[in-house]
């Protein structure tokens, strides 16, 4: 039992056997999950949470080393994000959205004045999936082309465009819900698809390969490419050098919208506002939720550059939502600028990522057998696991079903009951966490991980 004191009612029920039953099961009569098979998961019930921490109702604390899902950048409870919530909904709550307000501009503003140059506007979304799915309705209105060309290993999220878009096995059970979407490969050197050896030339290839693609699709049918600036649940994908500012060269020669979906590694993942800024690219429309406003509130969006707002500066934008903009949301996010520049979450992240966090995942590497290779920059990093260095054969291999296996489910469990949330992607051992967390926290959850590789060691 932990002594935490000060919310609101849960403190009552925190160290309460019977709570967590209780929720345990009205969850499992009543809610329907996402990605799961109903009657094969048990989720952890959660009482509260502080910082990076969170808390079952029978007081076992975990440390957040995912950030639940790569969006709690500022950590549970932040008094900054709670108080500006609340001084929001003291004053307007809610309001539509064909009308102008305080927050909702003031947001927009401060998203556009940390974007690229040209960037001219902001379409506020829900969230990850519907910002992909209205940068696609505008990339073809813009151009008058319906195809979009994604990358395998890419999630863009879960309504009907952005599966279609996903190139990974979430979308294999949907089907095909948007004809016009077309697979590429993206560079990933360590898995190469092109026999590539050298960062250098896994650019050279895959740009090549992007540009065949492009010819033999036809360029005047292709309206967007919409990429991961850094890859993220699949593997954190940094881009070798060259490789953005070839695609926005392909875009720029065959008239393509360049969409970069920032969802998982904008607003600090990786110690910039958006991560494209550290590849020297431009892109055309820029996509974001999470991070934003680490998710206090659903909230996401579309950074629009002045060609396309133009596009439809006299001819109506066919699209919208109830919610875009929303005054709740939008208030946690002018909070988010304010306490980034206050605590300097970007510098740190920078600073954490390269002094603390690379070595010691080198050292594990240079330790554990099974780790193949570790990737990632800021707060967002990849241990990617195998069973054999030399084969590169991944600790799970894809089913049939692309379910994980055994292996890593021994690794997550034992990360688990040591008291850390990992974020684990089939083979892959992930490193999400706040970007707020301690110099000690991550050390703490880095000496867990290290313990889970021994695991993963005995598969190898
Ligand atoms: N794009 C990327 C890169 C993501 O990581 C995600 C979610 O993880 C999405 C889009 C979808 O976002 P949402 O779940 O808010 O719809």
């Amino acid at each position: 039992m932990s002594d935490f004191v000060g919310m609101n009612g849960a403190e009552e029920r925190f160290g309460d056997t019977a709570a967590q039953r209780e929720v345990r099961a009205n969850d499992r009569q009543y809610v329907f999950h996402s990605w799961s098979a109903q009657d094969a998961i048990d989720p952890l019930p959660i009482a509260k949470g502080e910082g990076v921490r969170f808390w079952d109702y029978d007081g076992n604390e975990f440390l957040d080393f995912s950030s639940q899902l790569v969006n709690l950048s500022l950590g549970h409870q932040h008094p900054g994000m709670v108080r500006a919530i609340q001084d929001q909904a003291g004053r307007l709550a809610t309001i539509q959205p064909a009308v102008a307000n305080d927050v909702r501009s003031e947001l927009a503003k401060r998203i556009v004045d940390v974007s690229f140059d040209g960037a001219r506007s902001v379409f506020f979304t829900n969230g990850g999936a519907d910002a992909n799915e209205y940068a696609i309705r505008m990339a073809r209105h813009h151009t008058g082309r319906n195809k979009v060309l994604a990358r395998y290993r890419s999630y863009h999220g879960s309504t009907a465009t952005a599966i279609t878009l996903t190139g990974e096995p979430r979308r294999w059970a949907n089907g095909t819900l948007d004809v016009g979407v077309v697979h590429f490969m993206g560079p990933y050197l360590y898995r190469s698809a092109f026999y590539a050896e050298t960062p250098e030339q896994e650019t050279e290839r895959a740009l090549a390969h992007l540009e065949q693609t492009i010819q033999l699709e036809g360029a005047n049918t292709i309206a967007a490419i919409i990429l991961e600036t850094v890859t993220g649940t699949n593997g954190v994908l940094v881009p070798p050098p060259g490789y953005l500012p070839g695609v926005r060269a392909l875009c720029d020669k065959y008239g393509i919208v360049m969409i970069c979906d920032e969802v998982m590694v904008g607003f600090g993942r990786i110690g910039e506002w958006f991560a494209y800024q550290a590849f020297d690219v431009k892109p055309d429309l820029v996509t974001f939720a999470k991070g934003v406003n680490s998710g206090y509130v659903p909230l996401g969006g579309v950074v629009v550059s002045d060609a396309i707002h133009q596009t439809f500066a006299t001819t109506p934008f066919p699209g919208g939502l109830t919610y875009s903009g929303h005054p709740l949301a939008c208030a946690s996010g002018v909070a988010t600028f304010d306490i980034y520049k206050d605590e300097g979450i970007l510098e740190r992240v920078r600073d954490l990522g390269e002094r603390v966090v690379a070595p010691r995942l080198a050292e594990l590497a240079a330790k554990h057998p099974s780790v193949g290779e570790v990737r990632g920059a800021g707060m967002i990093w990849s241990l990617d696991l195998v069973r054999d260095r030399a084969t590169r054969e991944p600790l799970v291999p894809y089913n049939a079903a692309g379910e994980a296996a055994a292996p890593m489910a021994a690794v997550v469990a034992a990360c688990k009951d040591a008291g850390l949330w990992p974020f684990a992607h089939f083979n892959r051992l992930q490193l999400a966490p706040p970007l707020i967390i301690s110099e000690e926290d991550l050390e703490r959850g880095l000496a867990i991980i290290d313990a889970a590789l021994d695991v993963a060691d005995s598969y190898y």
